[in-house]
């Protein structure tokens, strides 16, 4: 991992400090995990986004440790969330001039794989990701929540016992929330992107619909 990718804990100075109007409105005005995605007012929407990024991908990566043991080509010789979504990767690779791009079926822990030295390689790249108003940074930022959610979604549909058995459920609910609040928030992902675990976003999600970010 190069230094990119450095720690951000999600309750920053920054996230801890609620504003006025934060905490007089909305059905759960002191909901942490909803207080600690609100833009601060000293950030730019696109440092936050990139800054928040680090972090789901550190907090990702702390719990592809804790399925690896499980999650391998021969328990999972696909990426599926449940019996009716498979994902597939695509590759997308620059030689010379030309710009080539395969789709393809990989197991459950090649597609992560995949996805993480990807994530990895957009938030070192300030020309793939600029931080700035462009459709570049909006393209890329939607397909890095996408494909990041895909990992949560295998996760819960494929290890979710094995979760649970190692007292890890409470740490990767924890997680899930967080990068569904802070995803809706910022318009990074919607409804169609989260199918395969809908319920569960829609439950998170419930008692935050009325407030406005
Ligand atoms: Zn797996």
């Amino acid at each position: 991992m190069t230094s990119c990718i450095r720690p951000v804990h999600p309750f920053s100075r920054h996230a801890a400090r609620p504003s006025t109007q934060q905490r007089s409105s909305g059905p759960e005005p002191q909901d942490h995990l909803w207080l600690s995605v609100q833009l601060p007012s000293d950030v730019s929407r696109y440092e936050w986004i990139a800054m928040s990024t680090i972090n789901f991908f550190n907090q990702i990566r702390l719990l592809i440790n804790v399925i690896g043991d499980f999650c391998t080509n021969e328990s999972c010789p696909k990426m599926t969330a449940g019996p009716h979504f498979e994902f597939l990767w695509h590759d997308h690779r620059h030689t010379g001039t030309s710009d080539q791009q395969q789709i393809i079926s990989c197991s459950a822990p090649v597609y992560i794989q995949n996805m993480m030295l990807w994530v990895e390689a957009l938030l070192d790249d300030h020309q793939l990701l600029p931080l700035d108003h462009s459709t570049t940074f909006e393209y890329h930022i939607k397909q890095i929540y996408k494909r990041m959610f895909r990992f949560y979604a295998h996760a819960y549909y494929s290890h979710y016992r094995q979760i649970h058995q190692l007292g890890e459920l409470d740490h990767f609910n924890l997680s899930f929330r967080h990068f569904i609040l802070f995803s809706f928030a910022f318009q990074l992902l919607d409804y169609r992107d989260v199918r395969p675990l809908s319920s569960l976003v829609n439950s998170l999600l419930m008692p935050f619909t009325a407030i406005s970010t």
